[in-house]
């Protein structure tokens, strides 16, 4: 499906999305800021209808259905509560749409707040909450309702960073008991890798890939990707020799390894690779190691858990992550690493 906005010079928001969620998966929309992920998830809520395609629940064509009949429950980023009323009323108010009588409405709404952790806050005022429990809150609102499907659109972009992590664990407990399918959308990196059983990768209104955290991170189909997902190196290497699934590369200061590459990668000798490889995966040399690449030290970070090293390898930047720095490495010594081989991966531009 594709979405184009009239306002703003009329560019596709959304370009040509094709995605196909399973029952109870844990999907999440993850790119940078205006990358089309909210103008998505809106389409699938209902709150915008796309200007091509067409969208799908099990089969069933809800394309053109206003966003109360389409099953699905959504969690907008700042909550979007009603302030002076209390956590029940705020929750029951999907409800209350839905015309589902009073009894019943109560029963539901201690379920829902019990879901979240928030038994006994019924009476409440949302204004006397912290941001952690209003978060919970708006859950629980889209939860009442017993959704088949729950739309999160950065749901924890106001919490601090310790609340955001214990909060999202929290998200994928009640998602997973309920075997809720989930659309999440966030451009923290981080969080998706952590929550999403599979992870769209967007950048400017198109998916550059789908897959699990495991694919995207090991196996990022282009440059955009790699450096996206987490720290990458992204060298640009000469081209030696091919196969289907491998490409021979020229090192920075000679040496050459063969890089793993996706099917179809079309690259033959003369042309240039861009080979990915993470930081943690550039080795530090150990006395007898072979095919080691000397480099000078630019810059180093110390994180705590490791050290973050930048390295001027005959002209090419490489970052490194190790845990094995000596404390006594300082920018303008001399260095020796290793890019192990089977760690390289072809991207594409
Ligand atoms: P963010 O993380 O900042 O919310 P996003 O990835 O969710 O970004 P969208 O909000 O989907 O991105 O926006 C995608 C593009 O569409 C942006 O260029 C944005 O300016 C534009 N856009 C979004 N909504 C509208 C609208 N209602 N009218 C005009 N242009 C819009």
């Amino acid at each position: 499906m594709s979405k184009r906005f009239a306002r703003g010079g009329d560019v596709a928001a959304v370009d040509d999305v094709d995605l196909t969620i399973a029952a109870g998966e844990f999907f999440t929309l993850l790119g940078p800021s205006g990358c089309g992920k909210t103008t998505t998830l809106r389409m699938v809520a209902g709150f915008y209808f796309p200007t091509s395609g067409h969208i799908r629940f099990g089969g069933e064509d809800v394309t053109r259905r206003p966003p109360n009949k389409r099953d699905t429950g959504m969690v907008f980023q700042n909550y979007a509560l009603f302030p002076h009323m209390s956590v029940a009323q705020n929750v029951s108010y999907g409800l209350k749409i839905r015309k589902v009588g009073r009894a019943e409405s109560a029963r539901r709404v201690e379920e829902a707040l019990a879901q979240v952790h928030l038994g006994g806050y019924g009476t409440r005022r949302i204004d006397e909450l912290s941001g952690g429990q209003q978060q919970r809150v708006a859950l629980a609102r889209a939860l009442v309702i017993r959704p088949r499907t729950l739309l999160l659109d950065e749901p924890l972009s106001n919490l601090d960073a310790k609340l955001r992590e214990e909060t999202r664990a929290e998200i994928r407990r009640i998602q997973r008991d309920a075997g809720l399918t989930s659309i999440y959308v966030t451009h923290d990196q981080a969080e998706a890798m952590a929550m999403s059983d599979r992870i769209a990768v967007m950048e400017s209104g198109k998916v550059r890939q789908v897959g699990s955290p495991q694919e995207i991170y090991h196996r990022p189909a282009t440059t955009f990707v790699a450096r996206f997902i987490g720290r990458s190196n992204v060298l640009s290497l000469p081209v030696l020799g091919a196969t289907d699934t491998t490409v021979d590369v020229g090192l920075p200061g000679g040496g050459r390894a063969t890089a793993k590459a996706p099917e179809g990668h079309g690259l033959t000798e003369n042309d240039t690779a861009l080979v990915s490889i993470r930081p943690e995966h550039v080795a530090l040399a150990r006395p007898g190691d072979k095919d080691t690449l000397p480099g000078q030290v630019t810059d180093v970070e110390f994180t705590g858990m490791s050290t973050n090293l930048t390295l001027d390898v005959a002209g090419t930047t490489v970052n490194v992550s190790a845990i094995d720095v000596p404390a006594t490495v300082a920018v303008g010594d001399r260095l020796e690493v290793r890019l192990p081989a089977d760690r390289m991966w072809v991207v594409r531009p």
